[in-house]
């Protein structure tokens, strides 16, 4: 590392380093089983304290100007990028991505900053014209205050700046507890936000015991507001454990994505977005494709075409040049994948590539293909969450439909046609947060990220991001 300081071995709570005093969390490379760092493993009294001290901060953070707090989330930007190698090695080494996906991932989380940091400017409220001759009313937006962040393992940075810097562009102030298998990209972030100018209190980062820790995030009525991305299971959970104080919440859950190929599509570029949407992160995003749905038509020559691409891809370390798929993230992760796959081979699924684990061991996975996936399977309701992709066939638009919304998750879902009368029906038929119309690849900053069903409440990025972090408050001035 040229920085040495962005390998942090304590928690940042109060604007102080605290290191851990009994129990640690150890982080290990999912591709090699070195260690890579430790963190503390803290619960429910460090919480309350990164709490406390949120709630401290948050009167004169709110109080700043908004081109005071966008001057220092800029810097913080800044620093992210001017760290990007660093940041990215520390990311594949805990997180297993291959490199130039870390890379990537650091820009993307980056991106999240500049972006509020621009829109922190342009909060407005609105003047109501007044049903009454005396009053005028009107609207403002402030900071809901304290909010809390749980985010997950699959990208250690971009899911954190996607919460924190709208929430603090805003006005508010933050407490976040990363994954534990990826704490570091989390602290180093925080460092980076420090060094940026972020007052102490304002971010808060807390590493540990997940239960304890989300139990005080969960229950303290000083928290206004949980942020969460990851699985539907725990989003449902922390869902009842915010209700006795009913927080605002924001949760980006699990997908069952579709990506339906029509006889019409380019079928070049349909196996171009089928790689992209399918073995980025190894499978591991909640927007990767978990159901390829292929017109009878196409459905032999892609496959074939998609079976070919994978053949080509190259599993290992991702820090090894030229590595496109690295492990999953850890034993349970693999036990899932290959349960899923087995239960779609007992159940008829035939193997086109790949099939089981890697030569290399570990957690390591073959990238595999299967035809004549059904209904039936496992894999055509739960998130198979690794490098494995069905494909079910279909006869006609409807039938297509009607498989792709057949599932109670609704994140994020992909279509390929030339036909334009068709995109826009599909489209608009699709029940899904989001729609990739010839493209496998959706997530930017600018636009608006989040799921409809059990896939979540609220969006991410774009404009839509910050009013997650805004309350309105009305203003009735009578007797003028
Ligand atoms: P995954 O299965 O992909 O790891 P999870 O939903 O289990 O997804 O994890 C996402 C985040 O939720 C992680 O930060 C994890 O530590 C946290 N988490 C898991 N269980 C709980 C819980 N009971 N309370 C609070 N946070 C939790």
């Amino acid at each position: 590392m040229k920085n040495p300081e962005l390998l942090r071995n304590a928690c940042l709570i109060n604007g102080e380093w605290l290191a851990a005093t009994g129990a640690t969390l150890d982080i290990r490379n999912p591709a090699t089983g070195e260690a890579v760092g430790s963190v503390p493993g803290f619960g429910a009294a460090e919480t309350r304290r990164a709490i406390d001290a949120a709630h401290a901060a948050f009167h004169p953070w709110r109080a700043k100007t908004a081109a005071e707090r966008a001057k220092i989330l800029r810097r913080w930007f800044e620093l992210m990028m001017e760290n990007q190698e660093d940041l990215a090695r520390l990311m594949t080494q805990e997180q297993g991505k291959p490199l130039a996906e870390a890379r990537g991932e650091i820009a993307y989380a980056a991106s999240f900053i500049e972006w509020f940091a621009e829109e922190a400017r342009r909060i407005y409220g609105d003047v109501i014209p007044s049903p009454l001759a005396d009053r005028r009313l009107i609207v403002l937006k402030q900071p809901v205050g304290v909010c809390a962040a749980i985010t997950p393992w699959n990208f250690p940075a971009a899911m954190i700046t996607r919460k924190v810097a709208p929430a603090l562009a805003a006005g508010c102030t933050m407490v976040v507890k990363p994954a534990e298998q990826t704490p570091l990209s989390a602290l180093a972030l925080a460092w980076l936000g420090q060094q940026a100018g972020l007052p102490p209190g304002v971010l808060n980062v807390v590493t540990g015991e997940p239960v304890a820790i989300g139990g005080e995030l969960t229950s303290n009525p000083k928290v206004l507001k949980l942020s969460f991305t990851g699985s539907t299971e725990i989003g449902r959970l922390l869902m009842g454990q915010c209700a006795p104080t009913i927080k605002k919440m924001s949760l980006e859950l699990g997908g069952n994505a579709p990506f339906i190929v029509f006889d019409d599509a380019d079928l070049d570029a349909a196996v171009a977005g089928a790689m992209l949407s399918k073995y980025r992160n190894t499978g591991q995003t909640c927007v990767c494709t978990n159901r390829f749905l292929v017109q009878e038509g196409v459905h032999d020559a892609f496959a074939q075409r998609l079976a070919a691409a994978v053949a080509g891809l190259k599993v290992g370390y991702g820090l090894e040049e030229g590595v496109t798929q690295g492990p999953l993230i850890d034993g349970a992760g693999l036990a899932k994948v290959e349960e899923l796959l087995a239960d779609a081979l007992a159940k008829g699924a035939r193997v086109l590539c790949g099939g089981k684990r890697h030569a290399k061991g570990g957690t390591f996975f073959e990238p595999t293909v299967l035809a004549g996936a059904t209904p039936a399977m496992r894999l055509a309701r739960e998130e198979i969450f690794g490098p494995v992709a069905p494909i079910f066939s279909f006869k006609d638009e409807a039938d297509a439909i009607r498989m792709a919304n057949d599932t109670e998750f609704g994140l994020a879902a992909y279509f390929f046609s030339r036909d334009i009368a068709r995109a826009w029906r599909v489209g608009e038929a699709l029940d899904y947060g989001m729609v990739g119309i010839n493209s496998g690849m959706i997530s930017n900053e600018v636009a608006p990220f989040g799921g409809v069903k059990q896939s979540g409440l609220g969006r991410e990025g774009s404009k839509y991001g910050i009013e997650e972090y805004l309350e309105i408050k009305y203003l009735a001035m009578a007797g003028l």
